[in-house]
């Protein structure tokens, strides 16, 4: 009985991982037509200072309007366009639908907030990449400063000796540069020293619990002092509550992103923001 069961679980498991294997298949060529017909989106989401709800900034986050799915996030196709190929022809698109929205509101006069954008793990052994990043700029009359480009510890430690090289170059043709995530890849403090970061990214990790005081409240104080004193500008990422709100203010980190203030949002909805300078619309 004992191995009918066992083969009978073996059966299942392997029509599950057919099924799955079947759908990456599918979702990854659906991708590939997503990339040609217009079914990819940017949403934004709101940077603010949190003593006032001032927008000081935003991140563009990717979406896939699925005709038949709805709209997917990006943890569900990202590493699937890494690992096959489609990542770089869905960052050229994600480089571009920024680079023409933050075009589109300097045409309306809106004021000129910087634009975050995630880079890929890949991005970073791309030597070329300063260079084809400055000429985008160009084309679209922008200013370097207006792009925040987003990468996370695990990716700039895989490829130290190039990646130290490629931010050494986009911080000096102007472009900010944002550790994401920060505290939940595995850096050592020494290698943060040599990067020309301009921001760290608290991950959301450590705000969920910070109210509650404990471990979190204290890695996440430790983190806002570290940047601080790296001269780093220091985002709170995923605060969801007035508490966290609060506690992070009285750390000395105003800066903040999450649903407490807006979630990502479509772009109508996020130029309505823009346009009142603030969360409290
Ligand atoms: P991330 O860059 O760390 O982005 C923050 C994520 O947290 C976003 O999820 C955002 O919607 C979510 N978030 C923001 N505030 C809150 C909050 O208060 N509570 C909670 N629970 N979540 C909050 P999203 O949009 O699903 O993106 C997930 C990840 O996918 C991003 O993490 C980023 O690593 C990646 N990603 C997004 N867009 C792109 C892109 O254009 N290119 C690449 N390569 N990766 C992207
Ligand atoms: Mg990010
Ligand atoms: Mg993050
Ligand atoms: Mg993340």
């Amino acid at each position: 009985v004992a191995a009918e069961a066992g083969g009978a679980q073996h059966k299942f498991f392997d029509e599950a991982l057919n099924a799955r294997a079947k759908d990456r298949v599918l979702l990854e060529a659906e991708l590939r037509q997503a990339l040609l017909s217009g079914q990819l989106r940017l949403h934004y989401q709101p940077k603010v200072d949190a003593c006032n709800a001032r927008l000081v900034g935003a991140e563009a986050l990717l979406r896939w309007q699925h005709p038949q799915r709805g709209l997917i996030a990006p943890g569900l196709f990202i590493p699937l366009a890494e690992d096959s190929g489609l990542i770089a022809p869905l960052t050229d698109w994600v480089l571009h639908a920024a680079c023409q929205s933050l075009r589109r509101w300097a045409d309306l006069g809106l004021a000129m907030l910087p634009l975050s954008v995630n880079l890929p793990a890949s991005s970073l052994a791309d030597a070329g990449l300063p260079e084809q990043l400055s000429a985008l700029v160009q084309h679209y009359g922008l200013q370097p400063a207006w792009l925040m480009l987003e990468l996370t510890e695990t990716m700039l430690m895989r490829e130290m000796a190039t990646a130290v090289a490629v931010l050494d170059r986009l911080r000096a043709l102007g472009f900010g540069l944002s550790l994401d995530d920060f505290g939940t890849g595995y850096s050592s403090l020494s290698h943060l020293k040599r990067l020309p970061m301009s921001e760290l990214k608290i991950d959301r990790a450590f705000i969920t619990e910070v109210a509650r005081g404990g471990r979190d409240a204290a890695l996440a104080s430790a983190i806002i002092t570290l940047g601080r004193e790296l001269g780093l500008q220091v985002v709170a990422e995923g605060v969801e509550t007035q508490e966290q709100s609060e506690f992070l203010i009285g750390r000395g980190c105003r800066l903040q992103q999450g649903y407490w203030f807006a979630r990502p949002l479509p772009p109508e909805a996020f130029e309505a923001m823009l346009r009142a300078g603030t969360t409290r619309v």
